[in-house]
C-alpha cells in the first residue's frame, strides 16, 4: 500500500500538536509536499531548524495555496481568523480541520470561511503533554490515542474517510460524535481536572502559613499531579474556559453540589458515605484500565492500548459514568 495520502499537506500553526504532525507527516511520508505556516518570525526559524516542512512561511494563505489538507493547530480562540485568512487560498475538493480542544466555538468560527466544495470536518487528538511550542512535539504524540472527528451535517463520506485515514496512519484510534457532545465529555474528562488543579495550586501558592519549600518537599502525597496539570499552557486553557465555557460551567455545577454533599459527610462524620463514594470511584479507575486504557511511568493516564480502530460513540457508551448520565 502506498504511504502517501496526499499530494499537499499544509499545517497552519507549528506548536506541540502541530509540529508532532509535522513530524509523522515527514516520517510516514504522509504527503508529497509539507507546508508550514507560522506566526511569528521566531517560530519559523525554528520550524526551518528542526526541519518540520518542505516549505515554510509566515503567510498562512501562501501555505494552504493548492493544498489537499489544510490543518489548523492554533489556540481555539484564533481558529476563525485562521480559517479567514486561508479562505482564498483554498481549492474546492480540499479537506480543511482543525485541533482544537472545544468544537462547537471552533465550529462558529470557521465556518462562515469555509468556501463551496470545500469539506471542513472538525477533529481533536485526545493527546498532549503540559509542554508547548514547536520543540516539544514529538513523531508519536498520536500513537494509541483517541482521535475524535465531529462532522458536520452533509459532510462527505468519502473526505471523512480520508481525513479519518490520516489519523489512523498517524497512530490513532478514530471515533466519531457531534459536536455539543463532544465539549461535553470533554468538559467532564479534561476540562475540568485542569481548571481544579489550577485552583489547587492557587490554593496553595496563597496559603501564607505553609512556605513553598514545605510544599515542594511534601508534593509527591499528591499535590504533585495537580501541578503537572496546572503546568500547562496559559493561553490554551484561557481559551478552553471562554470556549467551552457553558459544558465547563454544567459540570462546575454538578461538582459543586457532589463536592458539597461530600464536605457535609465528612462534617457529619458518615464514614459509610465516604467509604462508598471512595469504592465507587476506586471501580471507575479499575473500569477505565479495563477498558484499555493504561498508566505507563510517564503518567500518560488515559492512553488506549491495542491497535488503531474505528469507533462511534454510541457503540462504545460512556461506560465509566457511574450512578447518572451526561446531558446529551
Ligand atoms: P502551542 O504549542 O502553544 O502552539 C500554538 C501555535 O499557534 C504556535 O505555532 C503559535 O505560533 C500559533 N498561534 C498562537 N496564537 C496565534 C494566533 N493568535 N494566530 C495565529 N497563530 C497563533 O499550542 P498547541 O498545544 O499545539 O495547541 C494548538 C491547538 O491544539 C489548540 O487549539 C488546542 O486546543 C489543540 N489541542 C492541544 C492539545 C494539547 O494538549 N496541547 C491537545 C489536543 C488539542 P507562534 O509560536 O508564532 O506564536
Amino acid at each position: 500500500m502506498s504511504k502517501r495520502l496526499f499530494g499537499k499537506i499544509a499545517l497552519v500553526g507549528t506548536g506541540l500538536i502541530g509540529s508532532s504532525l509535522a513530524r509523522i507527516i515527514c516520517r510516514e511520508g504522509l504527503a508529497d509536499h509539507l507546508a508550514i505556516a507560522s506566526r511569528s518570525v521566531e517560530t519559523l526559524k525554528r520550524a526551518e531548524e528542526l526541519k518540520l516542512g518542505d516549505s515554510n512561511s509566515t503567510d498562512a494563505n501562501e501555505a494552504a495555496c493548492g493544498a489537499d489538507l489544510v490543518i489548523v493547530s492554533v489556540p481555539v480562540g484564533a481558529s476563525g481568523a485562521a480559517a479567514e485568512e486561508i479562505q482564498p487560498a483554498l481549492k474546492k475538493g480540499a479537506i480543511l480541520t482543525d485541533v482544537g480542544s472545544a468544537k462547537v466555538s471552533v465550529i462558529a468560527q470557521m465556518q462562515p470561511f469555509v468556501p463551496e466544495g470545500v469539506h471542513f470536518i472538525p477533529c481533536n487528538p485526545l493527546t498532549g503533554t503540559e509542554k508547548s511550542g514547536g520543540d516539544a512535539g514529538l513523531a508519536d504524540l498520536f500513537e494509541n490515542r483517541w482521535c475524535i472527528l465531529t462532522p458536520l451535517e452533509g459532510t462527505d463520506p468519502t473526505a471523512l474517510e480520508k481525513l479519518s485515514e490520516f489519523w489512523r496512519r498517524c497512530g490513532s484510534n478514530i471515533d466519531t460524535m457531534d459536536p455539543q457532545h463532544h465539549d461535553m465529555i470533554l468538559a467532564l474528562v479534561s476540562h475540568l481536572p485542569h481548571i481544579i488543579a489550577y485552583n489547587i495550586v492557587g490554593t496553595a501558592d496563597d496559603l501564607e502559613t505553609v512556605t513553598k519549600s514545605k510544599i515542594i518537599r511534601y508534593s509527591a502525597t499528591g499535590f504533585r499531579d495537580f501541578t503537572r496539570l496546572a503546568a500547562s499552557d496559559p493561553t490554551m486553557w484561557r481559551d478552553m474556559c471562554l470556549h467551552n465555557r457553558d459544558a465547563i460551567l454544567e459540570m462546575l455545577a454538578r461538582f459543586f453540589e457532589d463536592l458539597a454533599s461530600l464536605q457535609r459527610a465528612i462534617r457529619w462524620g458518615e464514614g459509610d458515605k465516604l467509604f462508598d463514594l471512595f469504592t465507587r470511584a476506586r471501580a471507575i479507575h479499575s473500569s477505565i484500565i479495563e477498558e484499555g486504557k493504561n498508566i505507563d511511568a510517564s503518567g500518560h493516564f488515559g492512553q488506549a492500548v491495542g491497535h488503531p480502530q474505528v469507533a462511534r460513540t454510541s457503540d462504545r457508551p460512556f461506560a465509566t459514568t457511574p450512578a447518572r448520565s451526561l446531558p446529551t
